[in-house]
């Protein structure tokens, strides 16, 4: 072969590689750009598109979703998006205002449609009758925690996929396949749950703040929480609480990450209880349900009760 020919094929070559590496830009650049507030939102997305699409997240580690306002570089970075995921949290309101505005073609899914809402309750109700007030703890009257249970992730995997097939109708087999594979692996997590929880039935979790009402309500467990109305508890409620608390012997007091934990730390103090943090917005979210729920079997197991004349 001569030097000549040698280069002809070289850049032949050459020009083929570059036309490959830019058409894969072009595929990634084609992907449906789809925003979400919460880590599990992510999780759930990924489950069904794998790399499909491209992910925006909003909330980072730490932050709490009932005071979060997006930063100036997220709204101005959503201009491009495709599709929004609303899971029907406060900030998301004033979010989408602005962003119709200057992203008019943004196409909006409620991952919650379908899940049937319980009202915010489990607040610090003790003292006043049990009655369910009109709390607005900036979650508004319905329970925003959705997707702290399988059930409820698998309604919002079935309204994720609808939403991805529209805005990727070529993918539509691809979500479909994943949606019924998330969901199998739901109704196994929410078997496994139920199982776990079983011996516990009717045991009280004392929480900070009330993210865990559905996942209470699934396993038959009650929430009371030592948040009132969104704010710390003041002093009588606080002693009512550890009333409650010391009647139900309730030996853990469950805070999240983003709450100060002093005022758990003074009820737990004074009823001789430990402080436990559970984190409702962990993006592995099967993981994490599973870990929390062995943790809340541990927390309101009672000790075998010793029997007269037993030998040690
Ligand atoms: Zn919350």
């Amino acid at each position: 072969m001569n030097d000549q020919l040698f280069a002809g094929y070289r850049r032949a070559l050459l020009l083929m590689l570059f036309v490959v590496v830019l058409s894969g830009m072009a595929r990634a650049a084609e992907r449906p750009r789809v925003y979400v507030g919460l880590p599990p939102q992510r999780w759930l997305v990924q489950q069904l598109a794998s790399n499909r699409v491209e992910i925006g997240l909003l909330l980072a580690p730490g932050q709490n979703p009932h005071t979060f306002e997006p930063a100036a570089r997220q709204v101005k970075e959503m201009v491009a998006a495709d599709g929004y995921l609303l899971m029907g949290l406060p900030f998301e309101r004033a979010l989408l205002q602005k962003l119709r505005a200057v992203n008019p073609g943004l196409r909006v899914f409620d991952l919650t449609q379908g899940i049937p809402r319980r009202e915010q309750s489990g607040q610090a109700h003790v003292g006043h009758g049990g009655a369910a007030e009109d709390h607005d703890d900036g979650c508004g009257a319905a329970d925003p925690h959705v997707w702290l249970t399988p059930a409820g992730m698998g309604i919002m995997a079935s309204n994720a996929a609808v939403a991805l097939s529209a805005l990727d109708p070529a993918g539509r087999e691809w979500y479909e396949v994943r949606r019924v594979a998330c969901q199998q692996a739901c109704a196994q997590l929410d078997a496994e749950l139920r199982a776990l929880l079983a011996p516990v039935r009717g045991g009280l979790m004392l929480t900070y703040h009330a993210s865990w009402g559905y996942f209470a309500d699934a396993y038959g467990l009650r929430q009371v929480a030592v948040e009132a109305e969104g704010r710390p508890p003041t002093a009588r409620q606080l002693a009512a609480l550890m009333d409650l608390a010391m009647q139900e012997q309730v030996r853990y007091v469950f805070t999240e990450p983003p709450y100060d934990p002093k005022p758990c730390r003074t009820v737990a103090r004074q009823i001789g209880a430990e402080v436990a943090v559970i984190d409702p917005l962990a993006e592995a979210w099967d993981r994490n349900l599973r870990a929390i729920a062995a943790q809340v079997r541990k927390a309101l197991e009672r000790p075998p009760a010793r029997q007269e004349g037993q030998m040690p």
